[in-house]
């Protein structure tokens, strides 16, 4: 059989150091062992790499902790305006959904559009009438409703002032979601979930949607899924700019991911991190901010949940 993994993350805007306290660093690692353990299972079972970033993303998701499905982020019209995506490295097959409202598990309208529709990208409300033909049920604002989120969020809004997670200087405990994962098969998949920003206007959209951008998958190169500043994440095509150095400057994955994160992304100002894998399960987690909080399970029997660097 071959190797097979599975890494995932909650967003590389981590609670500062001084503010962890044993019992969130608890929660949050307690809430990564629960997705990690969804997805690995998948694997273990023989299942396709697309099912265990589907299944870990949904259980992320299902964690007010982080800024995705239920925790996700209050817009500056006080509602929740969540983006997803998902790709599959086999077939380059991809979907993805922006700026929906009212779905548990955007990852799953996101995969539904790429495996029931013809299309890749669905947007607001024609991605909300593709959901409704698809039956799906819509929770009401109290279900996404999160205290600390509402807090953040009262504190800036009526400004002009949009926060990214990773920017907060006191509280920066929300982050996006993300999967990548290698099967027996060697096919690779990636998955990623976020709320965006606080107080976001203007249909803003971040890099998590966007394929090649925060999320990206291809058997030949990595599937990789991104957490950090999305607008300079989009300007550096990240998790594509990752694939293409390992494609066309034969670097391995964990130098393509540095040279992304530690080199390339700096020097355009953004900050931030980002999993991936390859399809000989090899998994690379770099980031450049204070912590990321991500999870690792490989067959051979290596397993990490970490926090900071
Ligand atoms: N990249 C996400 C965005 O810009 C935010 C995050 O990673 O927390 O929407």
């Amino acid at each position: 059989m071959k190797p097979f993994s599975i890494a995932i993350h909650g967003g590389a805007g981590t609670l500062l150091k001084g503010m962890m306290t044993p019992e969130k660093e608890l929660a949050y690692k307690n809430a990564l062992q629960i997705a990690l353990d969804k997805g690995y299972n998948v694997l273990e079972d023989k299942g396709t790499a697309i099912e265990a970033v589907a299944q870990a993303v949904m259980a992320l998701e299902d964690s007010p902790l982080f800024n995705a499905g239920k925790g996700s982020v209050f817009t500056a019209e006080g509602g929740h305006e969540m983006d997803a995506a998902i790709m599959d490295g086999k077939t380059l097959n991809a979907g993805a959904v922006s700026l929906i409202s009212g779905i548990k598990n955007p990852v799953s309208l996101a995969r539904d559009v790429m495996e029931n529709s013809e299309h890749v990208f669905l947007a607001g409300a024609g991605a909300m009438q593709f959901a409704k033909e698809l039956n799906y049920t819509l929770e009401d604002d109290r279900y996404f409703y999160d205290e600390l989120r509402h807090q953040q969020w009262l504190e800036i809004k009526d400004t002009d002032a949009f926060q990214l997670d990773h920017s907060l200087k006191k509280d920066s405990k929300f982050g996006t979601v993300g999967a990548v994962a290698c099967d027996i098969h060697g096919d690779v998949a990636a998955a990623t979930s976020t709320g965006g920003m606080t107080n976001k206007r203007y249909g803003r959209v971040g890099d998590s949607p966007m394929i090649g951008v925060g999320n990206y998958a291809n058997n030949s190169t990595c599937a990789v899924s991104c957490t950090g500043s999305g607008e300079y994440f989009i300007r550096g095509v990240v998790a594509y700019d990752a694939a293409c150095l390992i494609e066309h400057k034969s670097m391995s994955l964990e130098e393509a991911c540095n040279e992304v994160i530690h080199k390339r992304l700096l020097q355009i100002g953004g900050d931030g991190g980002l999993i991936a894998v390859d399809a000989k399960a090899n998994i690379a987690m770099p980031f450049n901010t204070e912590g990321m909080y991500r999870a690792l399970k490989t067959s051979s029997g290596t397993e990490q949940i970490s926090i900071y660097g």
